[in-house]
C-alpha cells in the first residue's frame, strides 16, 4: 500500500483551520508564523513556499525574514530576539540548513523555548529526551502520525532509524521508545547495515542518499518510511528504490507525497499548539 501522505496532511491542516476559525470568532485571535530564512538554498525556497501556502489554508498568519548568506551572525539573532518579544507571533521557524559560516546551534538557542516551534531547542530536546513533551519536531511528529494512521502496532515492533539527525533520526528515535518499539539507529559508521534492516518492521531512511535502500535490505511485509529527499537524473527522490522495494514492503511512503507533506501539516499543528499555550493554558 501506497501512504498517500498529501490527503492525511490535508486532513490535519482541515482539522486546524476549522479550530482556529471558532478561535477567531469568539476571541478575534489566531496564530501567527515567523520563517527565518538566510541564504538562497534552491530547497529552502520550495519549502517556505509551501509552508506559506499551507498556513493561509490553516488561517495561520505566515511572515517571512530573509537574510542574504553574507549578513552578520548577529543580525540574525537579532531578528530572532525582536520576534522573541512581539507577542504578536507565536511560533518561530529557523529555516535550515544555514549557509556554512553560521553557527546554527548558537542562532537556534536564541529562539525561545516556548516559541520554538521545531522543538530545537536544548530545553525541548530535554523534554523530548524525559517522553514528557507537548511538541516533537515537524517530520518525526509527521512519521509517528503516518504509522498511527496506518493502525500500525509499534509496541514491542522492531523499528530501524537510518540517520541520527537532531531534527529527524534523534528525536524520531526517542518518540518510537515512547511508543514501545525497540529501537535500532544507524548510521554513516554503522557496519552490516544491510542484515540490521532486513530485521526490521518499521524501516525509516532519513539520509538523502538514492537508492541507499534497496529490496535485499527489506523484510517482506515491512513499513517502509522514505524521508529522504535529493535530486537524482533531474527528479526529486527519496532514499528507498521504490519499485522494488514497493513490491516488498506492506506500507511505502512515496518522495515526493509521503512525509514531506506531513512535516509541513506539523508545523502547522505545533504552530497552532504554541498558540494556544501561549494564549490559553
Ligand atoms: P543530515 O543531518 O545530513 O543527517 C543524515 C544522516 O544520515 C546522518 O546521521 C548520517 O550519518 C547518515 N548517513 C549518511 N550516509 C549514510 C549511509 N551511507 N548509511 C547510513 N547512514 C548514513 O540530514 P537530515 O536533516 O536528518 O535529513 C535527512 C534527509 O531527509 C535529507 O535528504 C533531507 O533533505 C530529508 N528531510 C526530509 C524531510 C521531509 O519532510 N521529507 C524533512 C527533513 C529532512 P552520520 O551522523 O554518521 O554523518
Amino acid at each position: 500500500m501506497i501512504i498517500d501522505g498529501k490527503s492525511m496532511a490535508e486532513k490535519i491542516i482541515s482539522e486546524v483551520e476549522e479550530q482556529i476559525s471558532k478561535i477567531k470568532k469568539e476571541y478575534n485571535k489566531y496564530p501567527c508564523l515567523s520563517i527565518i530564512q538566510v541564504g538562497n538554498n534552491e530547497a529552502s525556497e520550495i519549502y517556505i513556499k509551501n509552508k506559506i501556502s499551507a498556513c493561509k489554508r490553516a488561517g495561520v498568519i505566515s511572515e517571512v525574514y530573509k537574510f542574504n548568506s553574507e549578513t552578520d551572525e548577529n543580525e540574525v539573532i537579532d531578528c530572532i530576539e525582536q520576534t522573541n518579544q512581539n507577542t504578536k507571533i507565536n511560533a518561530i521557524l529557523l529555516q535550515l540548513p544555514l549557509p556554512e559560516k553560521f553557527n546554527r546551534r548558537k542562532i537556534m538557542e536564541k529562539i525561545l523555548p516556548e516559541k520554538d516551534v521545531d522543538a530545537f531547542t536544548y530545553s525541548n530536546g530535554a523534554k523530548i529526551f524525559a517522553g514528557d513533551y507537548d511538541i516533537l519536531p515537524c517530520t518525526p511528529s509527521g512519521i509517528i502520525h503516518i504509522l498511527k494512521e496506518i493502525n500500525l502496532k509499534l509496541e514491542g515492533s522492531k523499528c530501524v532509524v537510518i540517520g541520527r539527525s537532531e531534527i529527524v533520526g534523534k528525536p524520531l528515535a526517542l518518540a518510537l521508545l515512547k511508543e514501545n518499539a525497540t529501537i535500532t539507529i544507524c548510521h554513516s559508521k554503522t557496519t552490516k547495515i544491510k542484515d540490521i534492516c532486513k530485521k526490521a518492521d518499521v524501516l525509516i531512511s532519513a539520509v538523502g542518499r538514492p537508492n541507499l535502500i534497496t529490496h535485499e535490505m527489506v523484510k517482506k511485509n515491512a513499513v517502509v518510511i522514505d524521508v529522504g529527499i535529493s535530486r537524482y537524473n533531474n527528479k526529486i527522490c527519496g532514499d528507498v528504490d521504490f519499485e522494488r522495494v514497493s513490491e516488498k514492503a506492506s506500507h511505502i511512503t512515496p518522495v515526493p507525497g509521503g512525509v514531506g507533506p506531513l512535516t509541513v501539516a506539523f508545523l502547522i499543528k505545533n504552530t497552532f499548539t504554541l498558540f494556544k499555550n501561549q494564549y490559553f493554558v
